[in-house]
Protein backbone atom coordinates (compact mmCIF):
# COMPACT_ATOMS: atom_id res chain seq x y z
CA UNK A 1 0.00 0.00 0.00
CA UNK A 2 1.13 3.62 -1.11
CA UNK A 3 1.71 5.52 1.78
CA UNK A 4 0.11 8.68 0.71
CA UNK A 5 -2.82 7.56 -1.50
CA UNK A 6 -6.37 8.39 -0.68
CA UNK A 7 -8.13 5.69 1.35
CA UNK A 8 -11.50 4.58 -0.95
CA UNK A 9 -14.39 5.98 1.24
CA UNK A 10 -16.86 5.34 -0.89
CA UNK A 11 -20.50 6.45 0.03
CA UNK A 12 -21.78 3.42 1.62
CA UNK A 13 -24.81 4.22 -0.68
CA UNK A 14 -22.59 3.52 -4.12
CA UNK A 15 -20.32 1.10 -2.76
CA UNK A 16 -20.26 -1.77 -5.09
CA UNK A 17 -22.69 0.08 -7.76
CA UNK A 18 -21.95 -0.85 -11.26
CA UNK A 19 -22.49 1.14 -14.41
CA UNK A 20 -25.92 1.75 -15.42
CA UNK A 21 -26.72 -1.70 -17.38
CA UNK A 22 -28.22 0.01 -20.51
CA UNK A 23 -24.93 2.41 -20.81
CA UNK A 24 -22.59 -0.55 -20.13
CA UNK A 25 -24.17 -3.07 -22.82
CA UNK A 26 -24.15 -0.23 -25.44
CA UNK A 27 -20.12 0.71 -24.73
CA UNK A 28 -19.45 -3.21 -24.57
CA UNK A 29 -21.24 -3.59 -28.08
CA UNK A 30 -19.45 -0.51 -29.32
CA UNK A 31 -16.47 -1.89 -28.37
CA UNK A 32 -16.98 -5.40 -29.93
CA UNK A 33 -17.67 -3.28 -33.03
CA UNK A 34 -14.66 -1.58 -33.40
CA UNK A 35 -12.95 -4.40 -33.34
CA UNK A 36 -14.02 -5.52 -36.25
CA UNK A 37 -16.77 -7.75 -34.40
CA UNK A 38 -20.41 -8.52 -36.08
CA UNK A 39 -23.17 -7.38 -33.09
CA UNK A 40 -26.93 -6.93 -33.26
CA UNK A 41 -27.71 -3.61 -31.14
CA UNK A 42 -30.35 -5.08 -28.90
CA UNK A 43 -29.53 -3.65 -25.94
CA UNK A 44 -29.57 -0.58 -25.27
CA UNK A 45 -33.03 1.25 -25.74
CA UNK A 46 -32.88 4.30 -27.90
CA UNK A 47 -34.92 5.14 -30.41
CA UNK A 48 -33.73 4.76 -34.20
CA UNK A 49 -35.97 7.15 -35.52
CA UNK A 50 -34.58 10.79 -36.20
CA UNK A 51 -35.31 13.93 -35.06
CA UNK A 52 -38.44 15.00 -36.76
CA UNK A 53 -36.77 17.90 -39.36
CA UNK A 54 -38.75 21.02 -38.24
CA UNK A 55 -37.30 20.52 -34.56
CA UNK A 56 -33.74 19.86 -35.57
CA UNK A 57 -34.10 22.68 -37.75
CA UNK A 58 -35.57 24.74 -34.46
CA UNK A 59 -31.84 23.79 -32.73
CA UNK A 60 -30.15 24.51 -35.20
CA UNK A 61 -31.60 27.98 -35.00
CA UNK A 62 -31.01 27.88 -31.68
CA UNK A 63 -27.78 27.41 -31.32
CA UNK A 64 -27.00 31.05 -30.24
CA UNK A 65 -29.17 31.20 -27.06
CA UNK A 66 -26.43 31.19 -24.19
CA UNK A 67 -28.15 32.40 -21.05
CA UNK A 68 -28.62 30.18 -18.09
CA UNK A 69 -32.56 29.74 -18.16
CA UNK A 70 -35.35 29.80 -15.06
CA UNK A 71 -34.63 26.78 -13.33
CA UNK A 72 -38.36 25.17 -13.61
CA UNK A 73 -37.81 25.41 -17.16
CA UNK A 74 -38.26 27.99 -20.24
CA UNK A 75 -42.22 30.06 -19.53
CA UNK A 76 -42.96 29.08 -23.28
CA UNK A 77 -42.14 25.63 -23.16
CA UNK A 78 -43.93 24.92 -20.01
CA UNK A 79 -46.77 26.21 -22.02
CA UNK A 80 -45.92 24.38 -24.71
CA UNK A 81 -46.07 20.79 -22.59
CA UNK A 82 -49.10 21.76 -20.99
CA UNK A 83 -50.83 22.17 -24.63
CA UNK A 84 -49.20 19.19 -25.26
CA UNK A 85 -50.97 17.54 -22.04
CA UNK A 86 -53.76 18.68 -22.67
CA UNK A 87 -54.31 17.84 -26.39
CA UNK A 88 -53.71 14.17 -25.12
CA UNK A 89 -56.84 14.76 -22.41
CA UNK A 90 -54.16 14.07 -19.95
CA UNK A 91 -54.61 16.52 -16.59
CA UNK A 92 -52.17 18.58 -15.43
CA UNK A 93 -52.52 20.75 -18.57
CA UNK A 94 -51.15 24.72 -17.11
CA UNK A 95 -47.82 25.53 -17.48
CA UNK A 96 -47.06 26.25 -14.01
CA UNK A 97 -47.66 22.29 -13.08
CA UNK A 98 -44.85 21.48 -15.39
CA UNK A 99 -40.77 21.27 -14.45
CA UNK A 100 -38.65 20.83 -17.10
CA UNK A 101 -35.17 18.88 -16.57
CA UNK A 102 -32.44 17.30 -18.04
CA UNK A 103 -33.91 13.90 -18.91
CA UNK A 104 -36.50 12.32 -17.13
CA UNK A 105 -34.57 10.11 -15.43
CA UNK A 106 -32.62 12.82 -13.35
CA UNK A 107 -36.38 14.23 -12.49
CA UNK A 108 -37.84 10.70 -10.52
CA UNK A 109 -33.93 10.92 -8.90
CA UNK A 110 -34.54 14.11 -7.62
CA UNK A 111 -38.29 13.41 -6.25
CA UNK A 112 -36.58 10.39 -4.91
CA UNK A 113 -34.39 12.49 -2.85
CA UNK A 114 -37.00 15.20 -2.05
CA UNK A 115 -39.50 12.73 -0.46
CA UNK A 116 -39.27 10.66 1.93
CA UNK A 117 -40.72 6.97 1.14
CA UNK A 118 -40.55 3.56 0.09
CA UNK A 119 -40.28 3.15 -3.64
CA UNK A 120 -42.51 0.67 -4.79
CA UNK A 121 -41.31 -1.16 -8.27
CA UNK A 122 -43.39 -3.38 -10.24
CA UNK A 123 -40.96 -5.94 -11.64
CA UNK A 124 -39.62 -6.12 -14.30
CA UNK A 125 -39.38 -2.57 -14.09
CA UNK A 126 -36.64 -0.49 -15.58
CA UNK A 127 -32.80 -0.81 -14.53
CA UNK A 128 -31.91 2.66 -13.23
CA UNK A 129 -35.35 2.93 -10.83
CA UNK A 130 -33.96 0.43 -7.64
CA UNK A 131 -30.01 1.79 -8.20
CA UNK A 132 -31.57 5.35 -7.84
CA UNK A 133 -33.56 4.58 -4.67
CA UNK A 134 -30.58 3.23 -3.34
CA UNK A 135 -28.02 6.33 -3.32
CA UNK A 136 -30.63 8.14 -1.97
CA UNK A 137 -30.97 5.59 1.01
CA UNK A 138 -35.08 4.61 0.62
CA UNK A 139 -36.31 1.13 0.72
CA UNK A 140 -37.43 -0.59 -2.38
CA UNK A 141 -40.14 -3.46 -2.07
CA UNK A 142 -40.47 -5.41 -5.41
CA UNK A 143 -43.72 -6.04 -6.53
CA UNK A 144 -43.32 -9.73 -8.76
CA UNK A 145 -45.73 -8.93 -11.99
CA UNK A 146 -46.58 -12.42 -14.07
CA UNK A 147 -46.58 -13.07 -17.97
CA UNK A 148 -50.00 -14.38 -17.32
CA UNK A 149 -51.33 -10.94 -16.67
CA UNK A 150 -49.16 -9.19 -19.59
CA UNK A 151 -46.70 -8.31 -16.55
CA UNK A 152 -49.23 -6.02 -14.91
CA UNK A 153 -49.76 -4.82 -11.55
CA UNK A 154 -53.04 -6.38 -10.48
CA UNK A 155 -54.40 -4.06 -7.84
CA UNK A 156 -55.09 -6.65 -5.01
CA UNK A 157 -51.14 -6.59 -4.92
CA UNK A 158 -51.01 -3.07 -3.84
CA UNK A 159 -53.29 -3.18 -1.93
CA UNK A 160 -52.15 -6.15 0.06
CA UNK A 161 -48.62 -4.74 -0.04
CA UNK A 162 -49.98 -1.19 1.56
CA UNK A 163 -52.55 -2.93 4.04
CA UNK A 164 -49.54 -3.92 6.16
CA UNK A 165 -48.77 -0.07 6.94
CA UNK A 166 -51.70 1.80 5.70
CA UNK A 167 -50.09 4.81 6.77
CA UNK A 168 -46.29 4.48 5.62
CA UNK A 169 -45.26 6.99 2.90
CA UNK A 170 -44.85 5.06 -0.91
CA UNK A 171 -43.77 6.05 -4.20
CA UNK A 172 -44.95 3.86 -6.72
CA UNK A 173 -43.57 4.03 -10.41
CA UNK A 174 -46.04 2.59 -12.84
CA UNK A 175 -44.30 2.33 -16.54
CA UNK A 176 -46.52 1.62 -19.22
CA UNK A 177 -46.10 0.95 -22.36
CA UNK A 178 -43.62 -0.83 -19.96
CA UNK A 179 -39.77 -1.11 -20.25
CA UNK A 180 -39.40 -4.16 -20.59
CA UNK A 181 -42.45 -5.90 -21.62
CA UNK A 182 -43.50 -3.30 -24.33
CA UNK A 183 -46.86 -3.97 -22.33
CA UNK A 184 -49.93 -1.36 -21.01
CA UNK A 185 -52.53 -0.59 -18.99
CA UNK A 186 -56.64 -1.04 -20.29
CA UNK A 187 -58.51 2.04 -18.80
CA UNK A 188 -60.40 -0.50 -16.50
CA UNK A 189 -57.11 -1.63 -15.24
CA UNK A 190 -56.22 2.35 -14.12
CA UNK A 191 -58.84 2.78 -12.57
CA UNK A 192 -58.31 -0.20 -10.62
CA UNK A 193 -55.25 1.08 -9.39
CA UNK A 194 -55.97 4.27 -8.67
CA UNK A 195 -59.10 3.34 -6.14
CA UNK A 196 -55.98 1.66 -4.17
CA UNK A 197 -53.49 4.80 -4.69
CA UNK A 198 -56.27 6.93 -3.18
CA UNK A 199 -56.97 4.96 -0.65
CA UNK A 200 -53.49 4.51 0.75
CA UNK A 201 -52.13 8.04 -0.64
CA UNK A 202 -49.84 7.33 -2.42
CA UNK A 203 -47.10 9.52 -4.50
CA UNK A 204 -47.83 8.03 -8.19
CA UNK A 205 -45.52 8.43 -10.72
CA UNK A 206 -46.63 7.35 -13.82
CA UNK A 207 -43.98 7.27 -15.92
CA UNK A 208 -45.18 7.78 -19.57
CA UNK A 209 -41.94 7.98 -21.49
CA UNK A 210 -43.67 5.53 -24.17
CA UNK A 211 -46.96 6.80 -24.21
CA UNK A 212 -47.31 8.52 -27.58
CA UNK A 213 -45.22 5.01 -28.84
CA UNK A 214 -48.42 3.07 -27.97
CA UNK A 215 -48.81 1.32 -31.46
CA UNK A 216 -52.51 2.15 -31.93
CA UNK A 217 -51.67 5.52 -30.26
CA UNK A 218 -54.20 4.27 -27.83
CA UNK A 219 -51.97 5.69 -24.59
CA UNK A 220 -54.75 6.70 -21.67
CA UNK A 221 -52.76 8.02 -18.36
CA UNK A 222 -53.89 6.71 -14.84
CA UNK A 223 -53.79 10.91 -14.36
CA UNK A 224 -57.20 10.74 -15.58
CA UNK A 225 -58.32 8.49 -12.72
CA UNK A 226 -55.88 9.78 -9.87
CA UNK A 227 -55.13 13.71 -10.63
CA UNK A 228 -54.48 14.67 -7.28
CA UNK A 229 -51.58 11.85 -6.53
CA UNK A 230 -50.49 11.60 -9.61
CA UNK A 231 -47.06 13.19 -11.50
CA UNK A 232 -46.51 12.52 -15.18
CA UNK A 233 -43.18 11.90 -16.21
CA UNK A 234 -42.74 12.34 -19.57
CA UNK A 235 -39.82 13.74 -22.16
CA UNK A 236 -37.97 13.75 -25.72
CA UNK A 237 -36.30 10.82 -25.79
CA UNK A 238 -38.41 8.17 -27.06
CA UNK A 239 -41.35 9.93 -29.38
CA UNK A 240 -39.11 12.52 -30.30
CA UNK A 241 -35.83 10.34 -31.27
CA UNK A 242 -33.85 12.80 -29.09
CA UNK A 243 -32.35 10.74 -26.30
CA UNK A 244 -29.29 12.12 -26.58
CA UNK A 245 -30.53 15.51 -26.03
CA UNK A 246 -31.60 15.36 -22.32
CA UNK A 247 -34.93 16.67 -22.02
CA UNK A 248 -37.32 15.34 -19.09
CA UNK A 249 -40.73 16.88 -18.09
CA UNK A 250 -42.80 16.49 -14.70
CA UNK A 251 -45.99 17.10 -14.37
CA UNK A 252 -47.84 17.85 -11.22
CA UNK A 253 -51.38 18.33 -10.07
CA UNK A 254 -51.84 21.85 -7.44
CA UNK A 255 -51.96 20.15 -4.37
CA UNK A 256 -48.53 18.54 -5.18
CA UNK A 257 -46.81 21.48 -6.32
CA UNK A 258 -44.73 21.39 -3.04
CA UNK A 259 -43.20 18.41 -4.25
CA UNK A 260 -42.17 20.42 -7.73
CA UNK A 261 -40.78 23.29 -5.13
CA UNK A 262 -38.71 21.42 -3.46
CA UNK A 263 -37.29 19.72 -6.87
CA UNK A 264 -36.73 22.89 -7.89
CA UNK A 265 -34.36 23.49 -4.83
CA UNK A 266 -32.51 20.78 -5.33
CA UNK A 267 -32.18 21.25 -9.31
CA UNK A 268 -31.09 24.87 -8.91
CA UNK A 269 -27.59 23.81 -6.11
CA UNK A 270 -26.92 20.94 -8.52
CA UNK A 271 -27.78 21.27 -12.71
CA UNK A 272 -29.27 24.70 -12.57
CA UNK A 273 -31.39 24.37 -15.18
CA UNK A 274 -31.67 22.57 -18.86
CA UNK A 275 -29.58 23.17 -22.16
CA UNK A 276 -30.74 26.19 -23.45
CA UNK A 277 -30.67 25.47 -27.10
CA UNK A 278 -32.36 22.25 -26.37
CA UNK A 279 -35.32 23.90 -24.15
CA UNK A 280 -35.97 26.37 -27.15
CA UNK A 281 -35.79 23.42 -29.66
CA UNK A 282 -38.32 21.68 -27.60
CA UNK A 283 -40.64 23.61 -27.86
CA UNK A 284 -41.77 23.09 -31.25
CA UNK A 285 -41.69 19.87 -30.41
CA UNK A 286 -44.19 19.86 -28.08
CA UNK A 287 -46.40 22.54 -29.82
CA UNK A 288 -47.11 19.70 -32.17
CA UNK A 289 -48.41 20.01 -35.59
CA UNK A 290 -49.29 17.99 -38.47
CA UNK A 291 -46.04 16.84 -39.55
CA UNK A 292 -44.83 15.86 -35.94
CA UNK A 293 -48.75 13.63 -35.75
CA UNK A 294 -47.92 12.44 -39.51
CA UNK A 295 -44.02 11.45 -37.58
CA UNK A 296 -45.63 9.38 -34.65
CA UNK A 297 -48.31 7.27 -36.66
CA UNK A 298 -45.81 6.25 -39.27
CA UNK A 299 -43.16 5.42 -36.39
CA UNK A 300 -45.84 3.05 -34.13
CA UNK A 301 -46.53 1.47 -37.72
CA UNK A 302 -43.07 0.57 -38.30
CA UNK A 303 -42.57 -0.76 -34.72
CA UNK A 304 -45.84 -2.50 -34.98
CA UNK A 305 -44.88 -4.01 -38.04
CA UNK A 306 -41.64 -5.62 -36.86
CA UNK A 307 -42.88 -6.19 -33.27
CA UNK A 308 -45.41 -8.69 -35.13
CA UNK A 309 -42.36 -10.09 -37.41
CA UNK A 310 -40.51 -10.76 -34.14
CA UNK A 311 -43.02 -11.99 -31.94
CA UNK A 312 -43.83 -14.38 -34.46
CA UNK A 313 -40.57 -15.55 -34.42
CA UNK A 314 -39.37 -15.69 -31.53
CA UNK A 315 -42.75 -17.66 -30.95
CA UNK A 316 -41.75 -20.38 -33.62
CA UNK A 317 -38.27 -20.85 -31.70
CA UNK A 318 -40.49 -21.78 -28.23
CA UNK A 319 -39.60 -18.74 -27.03
CA UNK A 320 -42.93 -17.30 -24.84
CA UNK A 321 -43.27 -14.42 -25.32
CA UNK A 322 -46.43 -10.96 -25.15
CA UNK A 323 -47.04 -8.86 -28.11
CA UNK A 324 -46.15 -5.30 -27.13
CA UNK A 325 -48.87 -2.40 -27.15
CA UNK A 326 -46.46 -0.16 -27.42
CA UNK A 327 -42.54 1.12 -26.92
CA UNK A 328 -39.99 -0.87 -28.89
CA UNK A 329 -39.12 -4.31 -26.53
CA UNK A 330 -39.68 -7.56 -26.50
CA UNK A 331 -39.54 -9.84 -23.17
CA UNK A 332 -38.76 -13.32 -24.78
CA UNK A 333 -38.78 -16.06 -22.06
CA UNK A 334 -36.16 -18.44 -22.86
CA UNK A 335 -37.67 -21.15 -19.99
CA UNK A 336 -38.55 -23.85 -22.67
CA UNK A 337 -34.37 -24.29 -23.10
CA UNK A 338 -33.58 -24.39 -19.18
CA UNK A 339 -32.15 -28.56 -19.32
CA UNK A 340 -30.23 -27.65 -22.60
CA UNK A 341 -28.86 -24.52 -21.15
CA UNK A 342 -27.96 -25.96 -17.91
CA UNK A 343 -25.93 -28.65 -19.47
CA UNK A 344 -23.88 -25.76 -21.00
CA UNK A 345 -23.67 -24.26 -17.60
CA UNK A 346 -25.79 -21.58 -18.50
CA UNK A 347 -28.59 -21.16 -15.58
CA UNK A 348 -28.86 -17.61 -15.11
CA UNK A 349 -30.04 -14.80 -17.63
CA UNK A 350 -27.23 -12.66 -17.50
CA UNK A 351 -25.20 -16.18 -18.33
CA UNK A 352 -28.01 -16.81 -21.08
CA UNK A 353 -27.52 -13.30 -22.22
CA UNK A 354 -23.40 -13.29 -22.07
CA UNK A 355 -23.47 -16.87 -23.60
CA UNK A 356 -25.95 -15.34 -26.67
CA UNK A 357 -23.47 -12.45 -26.97
CA UNK A 358 -20.22 -14.04 -27.46
CA UNK A 359 -21.68 -16.84 -29.78
CA UNK A 360 -23.94 -14.57 -31.85
CA UNK A 361 -23.14 -11.35 -31.59
CA UNK A 362 -26.77 -10.64 -30.64
CA UNK A 363 -26.45 -7.68 -27.60
CA UNK A 364 -29.55 -7.94 -24.83
CA UNK A 365 -30.16 -7.30 -20.99
CA UNK A 366 -30.62 -9.81 -18.79
CA UNK A 367 -34.10 -9.95 -16.87
CA UNK A 368 -32.37 -9.78 -13.97
CA UNK A 369 -31.46 -6.39 -14.14
CA UNK A 370 -35.24 -5.85 -14.22
CA UNK A 371 -35.46 -7.23 -10.99
CA UNK A 372 -36.28 -10.94 -12.30
CA UNK A 373 -34.83 -13.66 -10.15
CA UNK A 374 -31.37 -14.62 -11.29
CA UNK A 375 -32.38 -18.49 -12.70
CA UNK A 376 -35.36 -16.28 -14.65
CA UNK A 377 -34.67 -16.99 -18.28
CA UNK A 378 -35.87 -13.90 -19.36
CA UNK A 379 -34.47 -11.41 -21.75
CA UNK A 380 -34.98 -7.68 -23.18
CA UNK A 381 -34.59 -7.24 -26.42
CA UNK A 382 -34.62 -3.59 -28.20
CA UNK A 383 -35.43 -3.92 -31.65
CA UNK A 384 -34.06 -1.10 -32.57
CA UNK A 385 -30.85 -2.11 -34.89
CA UNK A 386 -32.76 -0.53 -38.07
CA UNK A 387 -32.07 2.97 -40.07
CA UNK A 388 -35.16 4.70 -38.47
CA UNK A 389 -34.79 7.29 -41.71
CA UNK A 390 -35.30 4.50 -44.23
CA UNK A 391 -38.12 2.67 -42.83
CA UNK A 392 -40.22 6.15 -41.70
CA UNK A 393 -39.98 6.73 -45.87
CA UNK A 394 -40.57 3.02 -46.58
CA UNK A 395 -43.57 2.70 -44.44
CA UNK A 396 -45.38 5.57 -46.39
CA UNK A 397 -46.28 2.75 -48.99
CA UNK A 398 -46.04 -0.05 -47.99
CA UNK A 399 -49.33 -1.96 -46.92
CA UNK A 400 -50.43 -3.54 -44.08
CA UNK A 401 -51.40 -6.89 -45.04
CA UNK A 402 -51.51 -9.68 -42.82
CA UNK A 403 -48.26 -11.68 -43.71
CA UNK A 404 -46.57 -8.83 -44.87
CA UNK A 405 -44.36 -7.68 -41.96
CA UNK A 406 -41.43 -10.52 -42.84
CA UNK A 407 -41.07 -8.54 -46.17
CA UNK A 408 -41.02 -5.27 -44.74
CA UNK A 409 -38.54 -6.76 -42.09
CA UNK A 410 -36.10 -8.12 -45.02
CA UNK A 411 -36.23 -5.24 -46.94
CA UNK A 412 -36.18 -2.21 -44.04
CA UNK A 413 -34.86 -4.13 -40.89
CA UNK A 414 -32.69 -6.93 -42.35
CA UNK A 415 -30.17 -6.62 -39.01
CA UNK A 416 -33.27 -7.76 -36.95
CA UNK A 417 -34.31 -10.60 -39.78
CA UNK A 418 -30.72 -11.67 -39.34
CA UNK A 419 -30.56 -11.71 -35.99
CA UNK A 420 -33.54 -13.79 -35.71
CA UNK A 421 -31.72 -16.79 -37.64
CA UNK A 422 -28.47 -16.43 -35.76
CA UNK A 423 -30.71 -16.85 -32.41
CA UNK A 424 -33.06 -20.07 -34.45
CA UNK A 425 -29.16 -21.46 -35.13
CA UNK A 426 -27.85 -20.85 -31.77
CA UNK A 427 -30.83 -22.54 -29.85
CA UNK A 428 -30.80 -25.81 -32.34
CA UNK A 429 -27.62 -25.88 -31.80
CA UNK A 430 -27.55 -26.95 -28.00
CA UNK A 431 -30.49 -28.81 -28.24
N1 LIG B 1 -38.12 5.65 -17.87
C1 LIG B 1 -37.98 4.61 -18.69
C2 LIG B 1 -38.91 3.45 -18.55
C3 LIG B 1 -36.95 4.57 -19.63
O1 LIG B 1 -36.81 3.54 -20.43
C4 LIG B 1 -36.06 5.66 -19.69
C5 LIG B 1 -34.90 5.60 -20.63
N2 LIG B 1 -34.91 6.58 -21.55
C6 LIG B 1 -36.27 6.73 -18.82
C7 LIG B 1 -37.31 6.70 -17.92
C8 LIG B 1 -35.38 7.94 -18.79
O2 LIG B 1 -35.48 8.67 -19.97
P1 LIG B 1 -34.83 10.11 -20.16
O3 LIG B 1 -33.96 10.36 -19.00
O4 LIG B 1 -34.06 10.00 -21.43
O5 LIG B 1 -35.98 11.07 -20.23
N1 LIG C 1 -33.92 3.85 -21.14
C1 LIG C 1 -33.06 3.24 -22.12
C2 LIG C 1 -33.07 1.73 -21.91
O1 LIG C 1 -33.77 1.22 -21.09
C3 LIG C 1 -31.66 3.74 -22.10
C4 LIG C 1 -31.34 5.07 -21.54
C5 LIG C 1 -30.98 5.03 -20.09
O2 LIG C 1 -31.00 3.94 -19.48
O3 LIG C 1 -30.71 6.10 -19.56
O4 LIG C 1 -32.35 1.04 -22.59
Amino acid sequence: MEGNSISKNLNLNVRGLQPSATLAINEQSNALIAEGKQVYKLGLGQSPFPVPDRVAQALADNSHQKDYLPVKGLWELREAVAGHNLRYEEAPSRPQDVLIGPGSKELIFILQLVYYGDLIIPTPGWVSYSPQARIVGRHVHRVRTKAINQWKLMPEQLELLCRADPDHPRVVILNYPSNPTGCTYSEADLEHLAAVARKYKIVLISDEIYGLLHHEGKHKSIANFYPEGTIISSGLSKWCGAGGWRLGTFSFPENLHWLLDAMAIVASETYTATSAPIQYAAVSAFQGGEDIDHYLVQSRKVLKMLASFLTRRLQAMHLHVIPPDGAFYLYPDFNFYRDALAQRGIRTSVELCQAILRDTGIAMLPGFDFGQLPDELLVRMAYVDFEGADALQAIESFPWVEGNEEAFAKQHAPKLVSAMEVLQQWLNSIL
